[in-house]
């Protein structure tokens, strides 16, 4: 699929079906609500039986949110497009270890409730598991 009606901003491809909503729930909170952008659902794909993709105008990942959705599909791609061309092609790598980003499922970690910033270890890739540094949960990140 080309780049159509992206001159500027971001795709993130190879998003495995039914992500593609939860990862538009994921960016709400970087947009500005000003942003065109698509979401593509069921996308035939060859890597991936059906995949799912969202192409942003005018819109550039961090790398914090990268990683953030490399841990919850670690086969997704982001492309960011410049004049129509890809200029950076990012494979989010999982990281040994995070910080902030995600919060702690355990509602008693002094993460949540004293407002520390959460670390964690990842314990596992396939799934994806982090263990939290300050109260030693373990969880896979949704
Ligand atoms: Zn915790």
């Amino acid at each position: 699929m080309k780049t159509q009606m992206l001159n500027n901003g971001t795709v993130i491809d190879h998003m495995p079906e039914g992500m593609g909503f939860h990862c538009l729930d994921i960016l709400k909170k970087r947009l500005n609500g000003n942003e065109t952008l698509i979401v593509f659902m069921n996308v035939p794909s060859g890597k991936l039986k059906k995949k799912d993709m969202i192409k942003i105008q005018d819109f550039y990942l961090d790398e914090a949110t990268s990683t953030y959705l490399s841990l919850l599909a670690p086969q997704i791609t982001i492309n960011i497009i410049k004049d129509g061309v890809v200029t950076k092609k990012i494979n989010p790598e999982i990281p040994h270890e995070i910080k902030g980003i995600i919060s702690c499922v355990n509602s008693r970690c002094i993460t949540n409730t004293e407002g520390y910033t959460p670390e964690y270890d990842i314990r596992s890739k396939e799934p994806v598991t982090l263990k939290c540094k300050y109260c030693e949960f373990e969880f896979t990140p949704k």
